[in-house]
């Protein structure tokens, strides 16, 4: 059976289903397509929070795309009586040397954005559940907190079903047809036919996208998190951020113990590189599941040092040079591609759903998606080492 639709959006997960709903607000006959049926605990968006950061260490070229997102988040809590968004504040920290930082504290300045640059003695005394050694500054974020990744994306679903957007779950997309002014989309049971397609297959994008010609690694890994517990008085939401800390041992990022689940905590940059349909999704199978969080917090978080409450596994999606693609494909302005969201994409998730709506449907968009072109130098293989923006300090 053959259904023509205006835009058929293969992986309905994080950027998926906001680009689904923002497309069928304006009303496209838009069809989603998802392997399992999210939100769900096998891709990148499970675990329940992710943080929303605006004064991203990872950029300057995403401080404007966190506030559009941060706007739409906004929208979003305004039409659902579900809880889409916490204002935490978040604390980016680590030596006054961090590239990461730096970059936090000049993104955040040529934005005009509300920060406070503190130091470790500020830190300590602010929030003493954190213990932060001399020579270590933050840069502190009140108007950022967390984002209730699964309710924001229930909310999505619920919203684009509303508005006429068709959802196919538990259907994953084997095959895809381009042609000069359409698209096939096969699935096991169906085929499906649209003007124009969406690729956001997370952690499976580089299948999803060798099969279409595009060769770039684009590469999941294996990461862990787990909610600790913790001391409510000092670790609450009400009182304590969210934070980013890179630090000498690592990278990590937590959050405040939210309706009483605890610390929640988890390493950013020391994943494994896996096969998205094949590795160990137990919390605990490798000895540095817990052994890298435990030692984050025995350093700075003590009285969050307690037993582990949950752990879970989930994915991150890394480019070459780890940041984002939003695009069209090269050779297909009727196929836009969003992928390589790495640790820190779920934030922007509303603002990228809404740029793919407007690429796809006009050719361009309000929001300055230039930096995350396919066809950037630093994503081919020759040059993966290089950096494309000024970030990290490692
Ligand atoms: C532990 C952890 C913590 C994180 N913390 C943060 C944070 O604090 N802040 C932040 O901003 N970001 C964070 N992130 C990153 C963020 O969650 C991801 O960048 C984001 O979820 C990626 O979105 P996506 O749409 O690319 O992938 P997903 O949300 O996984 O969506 C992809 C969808 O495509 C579907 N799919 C794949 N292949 C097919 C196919 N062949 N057919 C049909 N469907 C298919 C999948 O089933 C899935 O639903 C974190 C990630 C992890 C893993």
């Amino acid at each position: 059976m053959t259904n023509k639709y205006d835009v058929i959006v293969v992986g309905a997960g994080s950027m998926g289903m906001a680009a689904g709903y923002y497309l069928a607000e304006q009303g496209k006959k838009t069809l989603l397509i998802d392997a399992f049926d999210p939100p769900h605990e096998n891709g990148s968006h499970s675990g329940d929070t992710r943080l929303i950061r605006h004064a991203c260490g990872e950029g300057y070229a995403y401080v404007p795309l966190a506030l559009r997102a941060q706007e739409l988040w906004h929208a979003l809590q305004a039409k659902t009586n579900e809880r889409i968004f916490t204002q935490t504040g978040v604390l980016t920290f680590g030596p006054a040397t961090s590239g990461f930082v730096q970059t936090a504290i000049e993104g955040g300045q040529k934005y005009g954005l509300n920060i406070e640059t503190l130091t470790a003695d500020d830190v300590n005394a602010r929030w003493p559940g954190i213990t932060m050694p001399q020579g270590e500054i933050g840069c502190y974020e009140p108007e950022a907190g967390v984002l209730f990744s699964s309710a924001c994306i229930r909310t999505l679903k619920r919203l684009a079903l509303s508005v006429g957007a068709e959802l196919k779950v538990n259907s994953p997309v084997m095959d895809i047809e381009i042609f000069d002014d359409s698209v096939k989309v096969h699935t096991p049971d169906d085929t499906f036919e649209a003007n124009k397609l969406i690729i956001s297959g997370g952690a499976w994008n580089k299948k999803l996208l060798n099969e279409l010609n595009i060769n770039i690694n684009i590469q999941p890994s294996r990461q862990t998190i787990a909610w600790f517990d913790s001391d409510d008085i000092l670790y609450k939401s009400d009182g304590f951020p969210g934070f980013f800390a890179d630090v000498p041992s690592g990278v990590y990022y937590g959050f405040p113990s939210i309706d009483g689940t605890g610390l929640k905590i988890g390493r950013y940059d020391n994943g494994d590189d896996i096969d998205p349909s094949y590795y160990n999704k137990t919390f605990g199978a490798y000895e540095k599941d817990e052994k890298d969080i435990r030692g984050f917090l025995s350093n700075y978080m003590q009285a969050a040092h307690g037993n582990i409450n949950v752990g879970k596994t989930c994915m991150f999606t890394n480019t070459p040079d780890e940041n984002f693609i939003i695009d069209t494909h090269p050779d297909y302005n009727h196929v836009a591609i969003a992928a390589g969201f790495s640790g820190h994409g779920y934030k922007f998730s509303s603002a990228v759903g809404e740029a793919l709506g407007e690429l796809i449907i006009h050719g361009e968009t309000t929001q300055d998606i230039s930096p995350f072109k396919i066809t950037r130098d630093s994503l081919q293989p020759e040059n993966k080492d290089e950096v494309y923006f000024k970030a990290r300090g490692k």
